[in-house]
């Protein structure tokens, strides 16, 4: 495997001028800090709470960082900049803690409304959504526990199905992949229920819907392997978006409050031979999957570039896809993209204040795994080096 890849910082940084790159040091000097992201985090939600005005300081600084803009319009030129370098974008509109049936249609138009733009877009392959933007958190959580509904709740759950084939099959017309988010462990088992009937509906010529697979949990090989083994026969093809996991922290507390055996597994090494192990499960099924392997990680990017030259995939092939999120491991991106191998950005946008609890994870994220945001920060810096000799 070589691995030198992800070194070339000139090809990774070619986009950035130099004060972007000090600004990018300043960030990541900041998040790597976990105690001071714990304060800032708390310090941040109490100004909000009490509309005192700190949403300029987020706009400049972590947000400008993690996301494209208020507007699609905003991120417009940073998707054509990113797609000149081949480069593809996702556009995330995030909302999160939404709660009435209002809000959840106005969210499944604004999905409809980015399909209906990026549908024209070459730069725009994707569209995404995390279903709990569409639907009730605690609806889904009943669903998954096998509750049985009432009336009112039964109709709230048909309206969340509705929502569903509604953007799958938009998408599907406007050949635009849809990638489903995975949530919380409570209430993923009713979206995999739905997204497994999104893609026995839409992925019958080609593949549309991609359920997102964490495998942080240690019951997700399994999973994959039963649902090849149950659908091996079936006329519709699978689309998996690989991601370790976002709720690490959150899940083994639900788990310790709720009394129940965590769903993550025991170690980050676990989670990697995971990781691992759902690559080569890809790899054995690609007549029946594609994927988009969702992941900072170098060595499991490197892995899966290898697995294509051994099965002789071409670095094009739709088939593959790999993706990180705007802000974060340009090297991987862009060295990537500059190979030929399809690379997309999620590139979140939206009002600052929408955007908080997407930030917050991405601060606490790199605040917990130093590794990364050394390797983030050890790469900013080896490039303004190298502009400066
Ligand atoms: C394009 C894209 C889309 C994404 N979509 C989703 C999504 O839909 N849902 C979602 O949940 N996440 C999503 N994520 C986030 C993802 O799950 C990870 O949190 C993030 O990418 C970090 O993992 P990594 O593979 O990049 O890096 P790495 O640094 O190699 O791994 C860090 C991850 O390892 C796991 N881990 C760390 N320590 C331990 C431990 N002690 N025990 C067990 N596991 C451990 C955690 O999952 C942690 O996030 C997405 C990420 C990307 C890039």
């Amino acid at each position: 495997m070589n691995k030198s890849l992800f070194e070339n910082t000139e090809v990774a940084f070619k986009m950035k001028k130099n004060f972007h790159l000090y600004n990018a040091i300043f960030l990541f000097n900041i998040i790597t800090k976990k105690i001071l992201v714990g304060i800032l985090t708390n310090l941040t939600i109490t100004m909000l709470k009490f509309r005192l005005p700190i949403k300029w300081i987020l706009k400049g600084t972590i947000y400008k960082h993690f996301c494209g803009g208020i507007h699609i319009a905003e991120c417009k030129k940073i998707i054509s900049d990113m797609y000149k370098m081949n480069v593809c974008s996702i556009l995330d509109y995030s909302v999160e803690g939404l709660n009435n049936e209002n809000s959840f249609n106005n969210s499944c138009e604004k999905k409809i409304e980015i399909i209906d733009i990026v549908s024209e877009n070459d730069a725009v392959p994707f569209a995404v959504f995390k279903p709990t933007s569409i639907g009730r958190y605690g609806l889904f959580k009943a669903v998954s526990d096998g509750k049985k509904l009432l009336k009112d709740e039964e109709d709230e759950w048909s309206n969340v199905v509705t929502r569903f084939h509604k953007i799958c099959n938009h998408a599907l017309i406007n050949k635009t992949k849809i990638l489903i988010d995975a949530e919380e462990y409570e209430v993923q088992k009713a979206i995999d229920e739905l997204a497994l009937e999104m893609m026995k509906s839409y992925n019958k010529e080609y593949v549309i819907v991609y359920n997102t697979i964490q495998l942080y949990r240690w019951d997700r090989i399994d999973y994959l392997n039963k649902l090849f083994k149950d659908y091996s026969k079936s006329k519709f093809n699978f689309g998996f978006k690989l991601v370790r996991g976002a709720y690490m922290e959150k899940e083994r507390l639900l788990a310790k409050n709720g009394n129940y055996k965590s769903p993550i597994c025991s170690s980050k090494n676990e989670t990697d031979l995971n990781f691992n192990k759902a690559i080569d499960l890809m790899f054995k099924h690609i007549k029946k999957a594609d994927f988009f392997i969702a992941t900072h990680n170098e060595f499991s990017n490197y892995k899966v570039i290898d697995l294509m030259k051994k099965n002789e995939i071409k670095n094009n092939s739709d088939k593959i896809w790999f993706g990180q999120l705007y802000g974060m491991s340009d090297n991987i991106t862009f060295n990537l993209a500059s190979e030929g191998y399809n690379v997309a950005k999620i590139l979140p946008f939206g009002p600052v204040e929408n955007l908080v609890p997407y930030l917050i994870r991405r601060a606490q994220e790199n605040s917990s795994f130093q590794g990364q945001s050394s390797r983030e920060l050890s790469l900013l810096k080896k490039e303004l080096i190298r502009r400066s000799s």
